[in-house]
């Protein structure tokens, strides 16, 4: 292990919104841990900046108190004061920044979805730069993520690196371009951007509605960009950039996709106490315990062990596919099999729309829908399952099918984006046979889902031995962040490398 400060070792801020398990709303908050913590593990100074949410998990922070200094930042012409919070998530460094606004900008109850989100993230971008800034650190990588922090890249060239403060190169992932912090140009400079600098067609104004694009900003101004998988990176240099194809074509010198990998430590069945029974790849009695544990749990049938049961997490957003989850549920029950869908809506349509195919299954026991977001539930519901759907339109990445492959459970998937680099079929015969892992299917159509479905229903009803070395070959795939954090390491090196030749 390199020391921090001594030659390899870097110092390295993660700025963003989320951060498992505090402040957790999907995929973005597993990677600043699971991310943080195997850089850690490589020898580097790993810090990372939340806003202090009210609805966060204060119980998750060890040692949470208030530090002993104000930082004041700008916004809309007046400085403001911030309380900052510490405290360490998970074995890292936290700073969290309460913002003295009387707009009360981290205090609603939730995580997104406030009006003025926009100014919200404008806000804590130029707080968390500040509080870089004031504390004088020699700090070499800023990692900004998403939209919500992609405005660290602008202001940190802009306006920072004037005041000397320009050690730090600074890498933007983008977990998700269907979010890309787009408003009307004269409100960037609420946090002191200057917008006639700065709405120019080669810098932040959106390639086609004359807005000012908070992730665009981050293409340009960044020394390292990058998003969640090789596949999803191609995707977006075309149609699955939402208009960002050509900026990413441009700058695709410091474009790349690197796989996400799991908490290995949250997510192990051999530790997991959220679990009935722990269980690993050799002792598989374990898994089938928990299956009959839910099973009781959700008033499910259990006069036959070996029904499979289904399972899915997530989101329900039209990006996961929820026209064919509904399908995969009717499919399931067509099947034979059991299904359990855990998942809630941001949409309010599609939330009343599961609220009725959760009604209308009340009374069957092999379909349970439980539309709400509960992290300790996931982990059995993993557990319990002996495969699991992924049905996506995109997915950058996609964790939950890497989860469930450590459970045991078989992913069943459609190939786009990280699914499509983590999931590979088992009768695809052009792939090695070692590799092969789930089922997966091309059309965003029913008829390819339930294609998919059938081959795997078909190995686990006729073919247990096959099956069952299938789920101890998916148990046992390494899906930990050591090979992919060594990437983001590399990434870094050269970057300060760069930096400190032209310094
Ligand atoms: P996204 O970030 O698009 O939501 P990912 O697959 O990258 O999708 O990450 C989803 C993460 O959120 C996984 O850790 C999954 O277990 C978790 N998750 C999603 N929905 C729920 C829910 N309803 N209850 C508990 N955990 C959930």
């Amino acid at each position: 292990i390199t020391l921090p400060g001594t030659s390899s070792g870097l110092h390295i801020v993660h700025i963003a919104a989320e951060m498992a398990p505090v402040a957790k709303v999907g995929g973005l908050a597993d990677v600043i841990s699971g991310l943080g913590k195997a850089l850690q593990k490589k020898g580097h100074l790993v810090e990372i900046i939340l806003p202090k949410y009210d609805c966060m998990q204060n119980d998750q922070v060890n040692n949470l108190k208030v530090l002993d200094v104000v930082v004041q930042s700008y916004f809309e012409g007046n400085l403001f004061k911030n309380k900052i919070w510490t405290g360490t998530v998970e074995g890292l460094p936290v700073y969290f920044i309460e913002p003295q606004h009387p707009a009360k900008f981290f205090w609603r109850a939730q995580y997104y979805g406030e009006h003025d989100d926009f100014k919200r993230f404008a806000y804590f971008s130029r707080a968390a730069l500040e509080l870089l800034y004031q504390s004088q650190k020699k700090i070499d990588i800023i990692h900004c993520h998403d939209w919500q922090t992609a405005f660290v890249a602008p202001l940190y060239w802009e306006a920072y690196a004037n005041l000397g403060f320009n050690s730090a190169r600074i890498c933007f992932t983008c977990h998700n371009f269907e979010y890309q912090g787009a408003a009307p140009a004269q409100d960037l400079a609420c946090c002191g951007l200057d917008v006639a600098q700065l709405d120019r067609e080669d810098r932040m104004r959106d390639n086609s509605h004359g807005r000012i694009n908070v992730v665009k900003g981050a293409i340009v101004y960044s020394n390292i960009v990058t998003t969640v998988s090789p596949t999803y990176a191609l995707e977006v240099r075309s149609e699955g950039g939402r208009g960002l194809q050509d900026s990413l074509k441009l700058h695709s010198r410091k474009f790349v996709g690197i796989l996400n990998g799991i908490d290995t430590d949250t997510w192990n069945p051999s530790t997991d106490r959220h679990l009935k029974v722990q269980y690993n790849a050799n002792d598989l009695q374990g898994k089938a315990a928990n299956k009959a544990a839910l099973r009781k749990q959700l008033n499910l049938s259990s006069t036959n062990a070996s029904q499979p049961l289904v399972g899915c997490i997530t989101r329900l957003v039209p990006q996961k596919g929820v026209h064919l989850i509904r399908h995969a549920i009717y499919k399931t029950a067509e099947l034979g099999g059991q299904f359990v869908l855990l998942g809630s809506s941001p949409v309010s349509h599609i939330q009343r729309e599961f609220e009725g195919i959760a009604d209308h299954f009340q009374n069957n026991n092999n379909i349970r829908l439980l539309l709400k977001y509960d992290d300790s539930l996931s982990h059995w519901i993993y557990a319990a399952s002996d495969m699991f759907i992924v049905p996506s339109m995109f997915e950058p990445c996609g964790l939950t099918q890497m989860i469930a492959m450590r459970y045991g459970s078989v992913p069943i998937v459609r190939k786009t984006g990280g699914l499509n680099d983590s999931v590979f079929d088992f009768d695809d015969e052009t792939i090695p046979k070692e590799l092969r892992n789930g089922f997966t299917f091309v059309h965003p159509d029913e008829k390819a889902l339930s294609g998919a479905m059938e081959r795997a229903f078909n190995y686990y009803n006729r073919k247990p031995e096959v099956w069952k070395q299938l789920v101890e070959k998916d148990m046992r795939i390494d899906f930990s962040w050591s090979s992919s954090a060594s990437q983001y390491e590399d990434i870094y090196q050269r970057a300060v490398a760069r930096a400190r030749a032209a310094a």
